[in-house]
């Protein structure tokens, strides 16, 4: 039918590469459905720009885009290293201070959090995406510790550190996402991620800061850290304390070792497929098209993979914040969405989609699929105030498009993440699901097939005061 749509959604992470209104633009036409503001780097000024260019750029193309705001997390970095890069050696003993000193080019190194707080002698540490590991062996003050060097490498600037066995002890949010989450409550974010997430205690805390604040935003979980994939239970409970979850890949094989993340992966999306979740597969995904205008073979696999695994969406980091080809990733993953979709099903999985919250709109979802299917409908209409709907239809991983009617335009940025759901705010009235089909239909948006005259819709509303989600409409429009 029409036009239309690539399921699996595009999560495109904004930097100096796309920091244009015309580059926002551009990716939004060429396929974005959302844009990721990372608060590691720029400002909140930077970001309130970006922020309003995406949002005229999505009312230019009728289309709902979500914006996530990324917190940094316990994200740890070195400070400013002198002239850029130190050489380390296997033997070597260093500080990391988190005091202001004036660093000299020494093996006494700044560092942007105090980690005397948190670790313990003995706990591994790395620095710089893993190329250095090292070993904590003192506490040296309040301030600063020592670790031993345990490869020949270098390091430089405001590179990253992993402590993959250090426990937070349920205090992830450092005094910078504090201010993050603050200042971000009055912007327009429809999602807010929390990067090194350890146990779904953590989530809960971030929810509870948002609403303190008056924010309507989603939490998305980032699934990076060895604590949070420790037991099958932990990962669990992270998920459903959760609105969705980011595979964050680049981290995970930091700290977990490489090997895990496919497996991780794979359990991951099928745990917020049961829960009715957002699933984000991040990471790497168009690496090499940061410097080549192609990509590899096995990215092009791993992108087709995770569409086959049924993630609702796939993220683009370097690739679109500093790469030299943003516009071209975005159409080639578009590529890749579209021929996988076209080629094969998602993929089933073991347990359907369940939620004691949910439990009659997953009954009713589950009937709505299986009928659009049988009758090979053209899309199914979800008509809904909350979006827990069309979460739960998108739980389904329906073979069609899912069209979602709201009166709420944050819920329809919500949901323009969420597997095959193309997001529509209109005024409320009961009908208004079918009006939206119809005004689609006289626009062209949505086209009959061949030969035929009419739209054959199913339709899923309810009236949220009364029974909730209960009603299944057959239509031809
Ligand atoms: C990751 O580590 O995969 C990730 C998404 O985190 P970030 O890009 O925020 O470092």
């Amino acid at each position: 039918m029409s036009k239309f749509f690539k399921r699996t959604k595009i999560l495109a992470t904004i930097g100096p590469a796309t920091n244009t209104k015309e580059m926002i633009e551009d990716i939004i036409m060429a396929g974005v459905n959302g844009c990721r503001l990372n608060c590691s780097h720029g400002s909140n000024e930077e970001r309130d720009q970006q922020i309003k260019w995406i949002r005229e750029a999505a009312k230019k193309k009728g289309k709902s885009v979500a914006i996530l705001q990324d917190l940094q997390g316990p994200k740890i970095r070195l400070g400013v290293i002198k002239d850029n890069r130190l050489e380390l050696k296997e033997g070597d003993e260093i500080i990391l201070e988190s005091k202001e000193f004036e660093y000299d080019g020494g093996l006494t190194i700044p560092v942007q959090y105090n980690l005397a707080e948190k670790v313990k002698i003995g706990e591994p540490l790395s620095m710089f995406d893993g190329k250095i590991k090292a070993e904590i062996i003192d506490i040296v003050s309040e301030t600063a510790i020592k670790a031993k060097i345990l490869n020949d490498g270098f390091v430089m600037s405001k590179k990253g550190i992993n402590l993959p066995d250090t426990d937070f002890g349920g205090d992830i949010l450092t005094p910078k996402d504090l201010a993050d989450v603050e200042y971000g409550a009055n912007c327009d974010y429809d999602y807010v991620s929390l990067s090194f997430v350890q146990t779904a205690n953590d989530i809960l805390k971030l929810k509870q800061l948002l609403l303190s604040y008056g924010s309507r935003a989603k939490v998305i979980a980032k699934i990076e850290t060895k604590k949070a994939i420790s037991s099958e239970q932990n990962l669990e409970a992270i998920v459903k304390a959760s609105d969705g979850i980011m595979v964050a890949r680049g981290d995970m094989a930091v700290e977990a070792g490489a090997e895990v993340v496919p497996i991780v992966q794979r359990k991951l999306i099928a745990l917020c497929r049961e829960h009715a979740k957002l699933c984000i597969v991040a990471t790497q995904m168009l690496s090499s098209m940061v410097e080549n205008p192609e990509p590899t073979r096995a990215e092009v696999s791993d992108i087709s993979t995770a569409v086959v695994q049924g993630t609702d969406a796939v993220m683009l980091s370097d690739e679109t914040a500093v790469g030299k080809y943003p516009l071209e990733t975005v159409k080639e993953m578009k590529k890749v969405i579209l021929f996988t979709q076209n080629h094969s099903r998602v993929a089933t999985i073991n347990k359907l989609p369940t939620s004691e919250e949910f439990e009659i709109y997953n009954a009713i979802s589950n009937a709505t699929a299986r009928l659009a299917e049988e009758i090979e409908a053209d899309a199914i209409i979800c008509q809904t105030a909350s979006g827990a709907t069309s979460f739960a239809m998108a739980a389904e991983r329906p073979n069609l498009p899912i069209l979602t009617v709201t009166s709420n335009q944050k819920v329809a940025n919500q949901l323009a993440l969420i597997y095959a759901n193309s997001a529509f705010c209109r005024p409320y009235s009961e009908e208004f699901g079918l009006d939206l089909v119809k005004e689609l239909k006289t626009s062209g948006y949505l086209q009959t097939k061949d030969g035929q005259k009419d739209l054959l819709v199913v339709l899923v509303s309810g009236d949220k005061d009364k029974f909730g989600t209960d009603t299944i409409k057959v239509r031809n429009v």
